[in-house]
């Protein structure tokens, strides 16, 4: 008696392990099928190295790329070249995440019938963003490396995200690599520069008390030790907002000594600034923000924007978004449709005050309407930054930014890499893409 009992309990334990390893493949199945399906090398998914069926179009419907017939890309050249760091080219040395990741749909797959009968469901990939803009945004850059990313800030929708140099997949293939085949708006980290006096602003306008009063001294000049923090020129008197919109560095050497180490640390992980951003199959690189073992100069300098801090473009956007989202920070994406099915807005996990977002957006709109000018007849509030990347070298030329208006949410991010100013060489980029832009929304 007590052995049947045994043994039952023997059987009972191998059924459940039975149902749990069930429930495993059906959980497993359900979320990762659709990728099983394209492995590499099933010929019912690919002719060579390419899909056997899909396309993808903009926002527009503009068609982008077509695999009924081979592999066709748009039979504009210019728009070919604007969109190859997002498409991929013929020879997989620029990859295309968002290709990878929705495969499946493109070729028609579904969950219940498999890839039977997927010929008549063959899928259509809508991307979010704008081919027109993208050529635009190329155009400006005129050559230069660099990259032009701008997003609703409301939705999340990527609406250009150029990437420079780079070429055309149906032309002759580059003669040297020279970083032709990173696509920089998701794949690169720049030195940010002076755009990053925006995180020591917020922290400060969230930490000290008198920090939209309080003055600071600059004579062009702030010892810190035995070194000093230096300016272009003695700014006088500033208040934190005269202090963003003239990018004072030794006011923001004296707001650093202030907010100290962990303050600093603390705001950069709530907000995101240096987190990658997952979205579409991207999955952009950390950005750095290290000051840990920096002496009190390193500090400062990290505060400014220089020192050893990194930003991904992208990730970047998505901080400046949150500001212009009075705290919210949307997740960019890329997709608006895949196969039928609609992606959603989805608010990343960081949030900044709202009133500290209202402040600086302030500052911001300040800092544009007295120093960079009018941009696209648009109400722009914008951070320039000049980065110095390595002894010798020409700096980049940042610039971020944001539309405060319902009717043209966008915000961007631009680098122009050995552009000199940021201000005076992005700001008429930022003109022309802007421009673009709220003729793709209002189309
Ligand atoms: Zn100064």
């Amino acid at each position: 008696m007590k052995r049947l009992s045994r043994r039952t309990w023997m059987t009972l334990a191998l059924a459940l392990l039975l149902l749990a390893g069930l429930v495993l493949y059906l959980v497993r199945f359900a979320l990762y099928s659709e990728r099983w399906v394209v492995f590499p090398g099933n010929p019912h998914a690919y002719s060579g190295t390419h899909l056997l069926a899909g396309e993808v179009t903009d926002r527009d419907g503009e068609k982008l790329l077509d695999f009924s017939d081979g592999k066709s890309y748009s039979a504009d050249s210019a728009i070919r070249k604007a969109t190859l760091h997002l498409l991929g080219d013929r020879t997989g040395n620029v990859p295309s995440p968002v290709l990878d990741r929705y495969a499946a749909r493109l070729l028609g797959y579904d969950v219940v019938s498999g890839l039977y009968g997927a010929q008549s469901r063959r899928g259509a990939l809508k991307l979010t963003i704008s081919a027109r803009v993208q050529t635009e945004a190329l155009n400006a850059l005129a050559g230069r490396s660099g990259t032009v990313l701008v997003y609703n800030y409301q939705t999340g929708e990527i609406l250009c995200a150029a990437s420079s140099p780079t070429f055309d997949p149906d032309g002759s293939a580059p003669a040297e690599s020279d970083g032709v085949y990173l696509n920089r708006a998701f794949g690169a980290v720049y030195t940010p520069g002076s755009i990053f006096k925006l995180v020591t602003a917020a922290a400060a306008i969230e930490t000290l008390p008198d920090a939209q009063t309080a003055t600071y001294r600059c004579e062009g000049t702030y010892a810190i030790g035995e070194q000093s923090v230096t300016c272009t020129a003695a700014h006088g008197d500033l208040t934190l907002e005269q202090a963003l919109a003239k990018s004072c560095n030794c006011a923001f050497a004296q707001i650093a000594e202030q907010l100290g180490k962990k303050t600093m640390l603390d705001s950069v992980k709530r907000w995101g600034v240096a987190e990658p951003c997952r979205f579409d199959g991207v999955i952009t690189p950390s950005g750095r923000f290290d000051p840990q073992d920096a002496d009190q100069i390193d500090f400062a300098w990290a505060c400014i924007g220089q020192y050893t801090d990194l930003v991904n473009p992208c990730s970047y956007l998505r901080f400046v978004g949150m500001i212009a989202g009075e705290g919210k920070a949307a997740q960019p994406y890329l997709t608006a449709q895949a196969g039928g099915y609609t992606a959603h807005t989805k608010n990343a996990p960081y949030r900044m005050e709202t009133e500290t977002a209202r402040i600086l957006a302030d500052y911001m709109a300040y800092a544009a309407e007295t120093v960079y000018g009018n941009i696209a007849d648009l109400p722009v509030c914008a951070k320039s930054g000049t980065a110095e990347v390595g002894e010798g070298q020409p700096t980049n030329a940042n610039f971020v930014g944001f539309v405060r208006s319902e009717a043209c949410p966008l915000a961007f991010y631009i680098t122009v890499e050995g552009g000199g100013s940021g201000s005076k060489t992005c700001a008429p980029i930022a003109d022309r893409v802007l421009r673009a832009c709220k003729q793709a929304i209002e189309s």
